[in-house]
């Protein structure tokens, strides 16, 4: 007992001893914090953001993966970088499936002939020539369609009804967005003809919102407006058999060529470690893809300018990656990772905004623990545009970042309000007239503090 009260007493000072001389303290300097603080007051007056969101909705618009929109949205990121004053704007080129929205038709034939609003979920194949006619089996969610026989809905149309419910941190997006992940496969493993499922979003508005889909679908898939999917649950109430019509010209393409791009502001001590500011540049066809991801694309190309324009050099280099493709899976980042595994251990720390059209109110940190301290200096720095601290410490990074996060970037989640988020989410909606210009204002600020805080220092975010 005795030994073993020494040794650890003995380890315990041995290990407190090393600490002592071993742990920098990672801490940002005085300096760094008054630029920080500096350049965010400075961004938090600027419409920087929301102007050059505005010209990306206006001159480009819709950008999805394979389109013309795609390169032209690509083609507008590299002109605007290069015209920000960026030390290298470059493009890096990804593959991905190709898909072709088509035309969708549905109503329902019997026993209340109705037409009804709805669009197809992205990679959905299509009907036969002239459509299909069969009776719509009711299902509450994904859950309760998993259990249905296997064959049991053979010449049958899958209806799944989940509801989304909306919330500050949109959590139920990851219980909602599996209806539509999952959808297609789980009813065509029951031999159902199509899936409608009701659309992943908070809205009442007679809008269908689209939205990506996993693994290969192989049966047409289509989401009903609200309105509309309200429209057929009465119709079940009644008891008597629904007939639906679907026709849909949807279907997949040969591959097609997009590019992830990126735009560097050279550091001065470090120039081949760098921090990384996050979004995705293609969007959905539907809307003009001002918030999702316009919004980010904008906010993070706006701080780097805030950088630039300031005079000050960062020690550190800051790469502003708008990747391609992440609506239809992650393409661009899992292809940029392919092409910089080895160096990702140079991926100091990284930040995303791809989700929120309110204010950011948190940050969730994902970093070393020696590295808290600079941490919640940076808190401090954002506490007065309304962000706080959240008590955890496992954020991966948003979205695209997500997959650095994994392979082991530390990362900083800047967490926005998402309650009206999931109404314009996918859908036509999706427009400079949902983007408030204040929530550009904060996030500038922020996410301007954020890269300089950490670009400005040698902190090692993975201890
Ligand atoms: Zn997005
Ligand atoms: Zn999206």
């Amino acid at each position: 007992m005795i030994t073993r009260r020494f040794l650890s007493l003995s380890l315990a000072l041995s290990i407190s001893a090393f600490s002592c001389v071993a742990v920098q303290a990672a801490e940002f300097t005085a300096s760094n914090i008054a630029t920080a603080k500096s350049l965010a007051a400075k961004a938090f007056k600027s419409d920087l953001a929301y102007e050059l969101d505005e010209s990306l909705s206006t001159e480009v618009g819709p950008r999805r993966v394979g389109t013309p929109g795609d390169q032209a949205g690509i083609d507008w990121a590299v002109a605007k970088m290069e015209a920000l004053g960026f030390d290298k704007v470059w493009t890096e080129k990804v593959v991905t499936p190709g898909w072709e929205r088509g035309e969708i038709a549905i109503s329902i034939s019997a026993p209340y002939p109705q037409r009804l609003v709805a669009i197809a979920l992205g990679r959905s194949v299509s009907t036969p020539k002239g459509g299909i006619e069969a009776q719509v089996v009711h299902f509450k969610n994904l859950d309760q369609l998993k259990k249905e026989p296997a064959g049991s809905l053979k010449g049958k149309i899958a209806y799944i009804g989940y509801q989304m419910q909306a919330g500050i941190d949109g959590d139920d997006y990851g219980v909602a967005g599996k209806q539509r992940h999952m959808g297609s496969e789980v009813a065509a493993s029951k031999g159902a003809l199509a899936v409608v499922i009701r659309s992943v979003g908070t809205d009442h508005d007679r809008i269908g919102h689209t939205g990506g889909q996993s693994g290969n679908p192989t049966i047409p898939a289509a989401a009903l407006s609200m309105p509309d999917a309200d429209l057929l649950e009465n119709m079940f109430k009644r008891g008597k058999p629904v007939i639906m019509k679907v026709d849909i010209s949807a279907h997949n393409t040969a591959d097609v060529e997009t590019q992830n791009v990126i735009g560097e502001i050279t550091g001065t001590e470090k120039p081949k470690d760098f921090v990384v500011l996050g979004s995705h540049l293609d969007s959905w066809d539907v809307g003009t893809g001002a918030i999702d991801d316009g919004m980010g694309v904008t906010i993070t190309m706006a701080a780097a300018k805030h950088i630039i324009d300031s005079g000050h050099k960062p020690k550190r280099s800051i790469r502003v990656i708008l990747f391609a493709a992440e609506e239809i899976g992650l393409y661009g980042v899992k292809q940029y990772y392919q092409r910089h595994k080895a160096d990702i251990g140079k991926h100091i720390i990284g930040a995303e905004w791809d989700s929120g059209t309110r204010m950011i109110y948190q940050l969730r940190p994902g970093v070393g623990k020696e590295s808290m301290p600079a941490i919640k200096q940076m808190a401090a720095v954002l506490q007065p545009y309304g962000v706080a601290l959240h008590d955890s410490n496992t954020a991966k990074g948003q979205s695209d970042l997500s997959v650095l996060g994994n392979a082991g970037m530390p990362a900083i989640n800047f967490d926005s309000d998402l309650t009206d988020y999931f109404d314009y989410h996918h859908t036509e909606n999706d427009t400079m007239a949902n983007v408030p210009p204040e929530t550009m204002r904060q996030a500038s600020a922020v996410y301007t503090a954020f890269a300089w805080l950490t670009a400005n220092s040698l902190i090692d975010f993975r201890k």
